[in-house]
């Protein structure tokens, strides 16, 4: 044996040595990371001061740029919470967040001290929105649980532009007018209520008053994509069985609601000189057509719009959209409004409620297929609806105020007389995409309405001047 070892020498002695350490440092940082030992966690932990509950603070960075979020977990077994908020660079934004979260935890823990018996639990956790550049939605869900069936989750949310540091309010956002805050209150009532998962849950009163026109029943919001999201407690206007309600009402709906800065890109929605927003005196008409898409006369509809600028709104057939999905596509990709129509056109208000809604389900699902993107507004065939319906309906359902009649005399000359006979602002003016007559008397509607001041926007963008 010696004599082998001597053999070796030295220089593998060291070799072999040097291997041993490096295998052994591997395994030990393979067992630190599997028991999630974070060294720089531990480095950053101290003691809080409040009510001296021991517990380990953490900042990190994050995805966003100027973003950072601290994490702040219980040491203390029998009084346990983890607690996730952002910090950015603007103190008077930091200051603001602690504030809520030092009082949500200090309320915690004096319950938990005042009952020693008791088993609680404190949970805030915290989800980030970018919106353009740099306004960024910061929504903390606090669940805070005491001990029995002291159960509530309740929502606290920050919007802010992290440029300036500025907090925008509601009221920033609906440009300080009560006009817009009526608006926008009923359209969430009304979201509410249309609400399959939670309408059986709602508790009137509550919901009247929570939905009530005042600024505060509305400061808590985000913008998550393009949809502005308000957010409500449990039980604050539903039972438990609803959870926290959250109600998301797509921009385009409530564009001309929103201060410029939030109000989606204009190219989308409103790309013929775009009147000052929000003015109720603007005229403004919906052309709508429905039972397409048809191969040739839907695109030559398309092409009449374009040549006047014009934005509409298609209803579309699920079983037609099957068919010619790319011509869904290109109503889409030329800025135009997509609806739902139905499946194959049936009278819905002699179809079961089941029923119904497959004939809503699916054509849903085939537009969403073919355009990538769902339809945000519904129309029953012949308008036949009822409240069971449009209860049901998780999108406005929309009928019309004139119509052209052009499914019966299919006279290209008579479409302008019927629309000018009947011409008021805001109105929605009823057509179909699938009689060629209807192409060929498009042009000579489209020039007079021009004429006479009209600016064409979707059934979406008119909807809520049609509510006030
Ligand atoms: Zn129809």
């Amino acid at each position: 044996m010696q004599e082998r070892r001597k053999r070796r020498g030295p220089i593998i002695d060291f070799l072999l040595l040097g291997l041993i350490v490096t295998l052994t440092t591997i395994i030990l940082v393979i067992i630190l990371s599997k028991d999630e030992f974070k060294f720089q966690k531990i480095s950053a932990s101290k003691e809080t001061d409040t009510e001296s509950v021991n517990s380990n603070l953490s900042t990190e960075s994050s995805a966003f740029p100027g973003i950072r979020i601290v994490t702040d977990v219980s040491n203390d077994k029998r009084i346990p919470f983890a607690i996730h908020y952002p910090q950015t660079d603007n103190e008077v934004f930091n200051d603001a967040v602690l504030q809520y979260i030092t009082d949500s935890k200090e309320n915690y823990i004096a319950s938990m001290k005042k009952d020693k018996e008791a088993m609680g639990e404190l949970n805030i956790s915290l989800e980030t929105f970018p919106y353009r550049e740099h306004y960024y939605s910061f929504v903390l869900t606090k669940m805070l649980y005491l001990g029995g069936a002291n159960h509530e989750v309740t929502t606290k949310t920050f919007f802010i532009n992290n440029e300036t540091g500025e907090q925008i309010t509601i009221q920033t956002l609906l440009q300080n007018d009560e006009n817009n805050l009526s608006t926008l209150a009923a359209n969430v009532r009304k979201d509410l209520q249309k609400n399959l998962q939670i309408k059986d849950e709602l508790l009137t009163d509550e919901l009247l008053k929570a939905t009530e026109p005042k600024w505060s029943n509305f400061n808590r919001f985000a913008i998550v994509d393009d949809s502005l999201q308000f957010y409500f407690d449990e039980y604050e206007i539903a039972s438990g069985a609803a959870g926290a309600p959250i109600v998301k009402l797509p921009l385009s709906l409530i564009n001309p609601l929103l201060a410029s800065d939030f109000q989606i890109a204009m190219e989308n929605v409103k790309p013929t000189n775009p009147p000052p927003t929000g003015d109720p005196n603007k005229k403004r008409i919906a052309l709508t057509f429905d039972d397409g898409p048809h191969p040739k006369v839907t695109e030559q509809i398309l092409n009449i719009l374009d040549k006047y600028h014009a934005k509409a709104t298609f209803f579309m057939l699920g079983s037609r959209v099957q068919y010619y999905p790319d011509i869904a596509r290109d109503v889409l990709a030329r800025g135009h409004e997509i609806g739902n129509h139905s499946w194959n056109h049936p009278v819905l208000t002699k179809l079961t409620q089941e029923q119904v809604m497959k004939e809503y389900n699916t054509t849903a699902s085939e537009i969403e297929k073919a355009i990538n993107h769902g339809a945000t507004v519904f129309r029953p065939p012949y308008g036949a609806t009822n409240d069971t319906i449009n209860a049901e309906i998780p999108v406005p359902v929309v009928l019309w105020t004139i119509d052209t009649l052009d499914w019966k005399h299919r006279n290209a000359q008579q479409l302008l007389p019927h629309v000018k006979n009947n011409l008021h602002n805001n109105a929605i003016v009823l057509m179909h995409d699938i009689h060629q007559s209807t192409a060929d008397g498009l042009d000579a509607v489209l020039a007079y309405l021009q004429a006479q001041g009209y600016e064409f926007v979707t059934v979406s963008e008119i909807l809520p001047y049609r509510q006030k």
